[in-house]
């Protein structure tokens, strides 16, 4: 049993140690992707629960590793969160969107609001708003069409700060969400001070949510909240008709997932969803 024991030990230990190596390379590989152009944006259509109406996009960031291929999000935001390189792929990100944004208008679409992550680093920034300001004058993109999420770990770092730099945005015409509702740090009060247009409802809530009484509860309270608050809710990750009609019934405003739609690629995302401007 002993000898089981070290030889399962050693077997951790050198499997911990590829693990490190592996996170080194990537965070070295990382360090290159935005210089080699290895980034890119996928988005996922934001619909109306009631009639599946397009209402915009969520821009998510996906990484075509030179060798292992196209990752998810999952497999290297922790790792850049861990070593700050977080802060370079939201700002390629946020410009990313920017000039998505102005190639569709320049070629005759109408685009719709388009939506992306921002973590803690990125909206901590001082020169945040003033980014923001200047990428949306400089591709002359109306700031209606720019939506930010933030996590209630990120809106709820400094009050003051949070609450001044949300009202700066919203002075500009940029909407807010609140990303994961309901996972986060739960107090209610700061809603009242927060400048913000919408509550995503994590898909942890959504998922099953016809079979279960407290999602079922849960739910239901942040979507009169929302209401009373004046606020519209998404619900993120419907994945079946049933949630859907769960959810229509809550009266849950719009929803995000695999049922309606994956993330799909920009041109992807344009042909399918996005119409001619008038005139
Ligand atoms: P999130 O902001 O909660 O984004 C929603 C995630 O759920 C996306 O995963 C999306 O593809 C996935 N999803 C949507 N509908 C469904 C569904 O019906 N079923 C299932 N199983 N999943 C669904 P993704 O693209 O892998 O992104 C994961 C997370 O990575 C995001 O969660 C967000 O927190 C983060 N992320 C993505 N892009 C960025 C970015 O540009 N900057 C930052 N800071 N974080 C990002
Ligand atoms: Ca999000
Ligand atoms: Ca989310
Ligand atoms: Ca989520």
């Amino acid at each position: 049993a002993k000898g089981a024991g070290r030889g399962t030990y050693a077997f951790f230990s050198a499997d911990m140690q590829t693990d490190a190596l592996e996170k080194l390379n990537l965070k070295h590989d990382l360090a290159l992707a935005i210089d080699n152009d290895e980034l890119c944006l996928h988005f996922q259509p934001k619909v109306n629960i009631q009639d599946d109406t397009l209402i915009g996009a969520e821009a998510l960031v996906r990484w075509h590793h030179p060798t292992r291929g196209e990752l998810a999000p999952g497999n290297f935001i922790p790792l850049a969160e861990e070593s700050g390189q977080i802060v370079m792929i939201d700002r390629w990100v946020l410009e990313a969107v920017i000039r998505q944004l102005s190639d569709w208008i320049q070629a005759g679409i109408a685009p719709l609001p388009i939506a992306l992550n921002l973590s803690l680093p990125m909206f901590q920034r001082p020169q945040f708003v003033d980014e923001v300001i200047y990428l949306l004058e400089r591709y002359q993109v109306p700031a209606e069409l720019l939506e930010l999420e933030v996590t209630e770990r990120v809106a709820m770092g400094d009050l003051d700060y949070t609450v001044s730099t949300l009202r700066a945005l919203k002075q500009v015409g940029v909407s807010i969400s609140i990303d994961d509702f309901g996972t986060g740090y739960s107090s209610l009060a700061y809603l009242y001070d927060f400048p913000i247009d919408t509550l995503k409802i994590d898909k942890a809530f959504v998922s099953d949510i016809p079979h279960n009484r407290k999602k079922q509860g849960i739910v239901s309270a942040i979507v009169s909240l929302s209401i009373t608050m004046g606020l519209k809710t998404v619900a993120e990750g419907i994945e079946t008709v049933d949630e859907k009609a769960y959810l229509r019934n809550l009266h849950c405003d719009f929803y995000q997932g695999y049922l309606f739609s994956r993330p799909v690629a920009a041109d992807i995302f344009c042909t399918r969803y996005l119409k001619p401007s008038q005139s």
